[in-house]
């Protein structure tokens, strides 16, 4: 098995930047937490723009565990969807890549 120690490493470094962003914005936010982003995004403009950062955020994050899941099994840079290897290059640019060029 290849070793991913270093996409690991750098993947929880990722994962902890962006749960910090993440709680950020929810201090940004008030009292709403992560979960009520969903029901309350249409409530004003200002608050639209600090949801999408948070939804990016979130989505980002689920992303980055998924991937830290398949390199603790050892499916990590096999596409989700169809199979194939992930090309190096993708998952360079995008260590967190669960999906091939074609099926993202
Ligand atoms: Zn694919």
């Amino acid at each position: 098995m290849k070793d991913h120690s270093k996409t690991k490493a750098q993947l929880e470094l990722r994962l902890k930047e962006l749960i910090e962003r993440a709680e950020h914005v929810d201090e940004d936010l008030g009292q709403r937490g992560p979960r009520d982003w969903d029901d309350n995004a249409l409530e004003s403009e200002g608050d639209e723009v600090l949801d999408a950062v948070g939804l990016a955020t979130v989505a980002e994050i689920k992303m980055i565990r998924d991937s830290l899941i398949a390199i603790d099994e050892g499916t990590y840079g096999v596409c989700t969807a169809c199979g194939i290897a992930i090309s190096a290059e993708r998952l360079e640019a995008l260590p967190e890549a669960t999906q091939c060029r074609r099926c993202a």
